[in-house]
């Protein structure tokens, strides 16, 4: 899935980087480049979140990947950015470092059936690299598929690779996940997939709250999410805690007029309950 964090892709897009799979991105207040891995160059989600920034989002299903192209276009990219002029050139002081490989694409990465081959291509590309527990490797996911035997598989081989996955979890009632994610997915199907892929690799919540026709999440809404932060304690779910952000960077999809950003101090004190209620917040207004 797409990412919602603030980062902005460096001075050329993804298409004008000249590569399929492969992105650049740099993140002034992380401090450093992401190298961004698009599964999805189709565009297609099997959600269609409505402050999804993806443009001409479609319904559907990540492509046939050419394992050998991405395998090129991730060593190619690496060699630029640790032995070329990339940081020079390209990048702004105080952010010269490379920070992570996120799988963070135009849809959502699990959905490509190759998803578990291309992380042993990362793992392969880090050790060449001898990137192997000095960088991150990101997953950034809706989770709809993890509970499917070969994204597990894919989830214990990031684990392997200091990695992380950071599991949209925007609503946890029926009614929510259909208005904000568009999906049917019942909540406590989701729970469960949650607690899979947290049981495989580290994991964070990653939660987008803003306003909808003016109006921020309801008291029942905030209640059922802080209720599923309580039974992630309860069950001892190791969920590493939860990534809150507002609306950073406009939605391209037809309810963007529709979604406004909270007040930062809205997003300060929800973080507090869920503090409260026992998990650790980053929030990013
Ligand atoms: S999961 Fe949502 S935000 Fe992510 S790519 Fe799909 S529609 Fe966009």
């Amino acid at each position: 899935m797409a990412r919602i964090s603030p980062l902005t892709p460096i001075d050329h897009d993804r298409d004008s980087a000249g590569m399929t799979y492969v992105y650049p991105v740099v993140s002034r207040r992380a401090g450093g480049v992401s190298v961004g891995v698009n599964l999805n160059p189709n565009n297609a989600c099997n959600w269609a979140c409505v402050y999804c920034q993806v443009p001409d989002l479609v319904r559907g299903t990540a492509p046939e990947i050419d394992l050998t192209r991405l395998e090129s276009e991730l060593r190619a990219m690496l060699a630029d950015i640790l032995h070329g002029d990339f940081m020079q050139t390209r990048v702004p002081e105080g952010a010269r470092r490379l920070n992570d490989i996120a799988l963070s694409g135009n849809g959502e990465p699990t959905n490509a059936r190759a998803y578990p081959q291309v992380i042993e291509l990362i793992g392969r590309v880090m050790a060449d690299f001898d990137l192997i527990g000095k960088i991150k490797l990101v997953l950034i996911t809706n989770g709809s598929l993890a509970d499917r035997p070969r994204v597990q598989d894919g989830l214990k081989k990031m684990a392997a690779l200091n990695g992380e996955v950071w599991f949209k979890f925007d609503s946890a009632t029926a009614s929510g996940m259909r208005a904000i994610n568009q999906t049917r997915i019942a909540p406590d199907k989701q729970f469960e997939r949650l607690a899979m892929a947290a049981r495989l690799c580290p994991t964070w919540l990653q939660t987008c709250v803003f306003a909808f026709d003016g109006t921020p999440p309801s008291q029942g809404e905030q209640a059922a999410y802080l209720g599923a932060v309580a039974r992630i304690k309860q069950e001892a779910i190791p969920v590493q805690g939860v990534l809150l952000y507002g609306l950073a960077r406009p939605s391209m999809q037809p309810q963007a007029g529709r979604l406004s950003a909270l007040p930062a101090d809205w997003l300060e004190t929800f973080a507090d309950k869920i503090r409260a209620a026992g998990l650790p917040v980053k929030v990013s207004p």
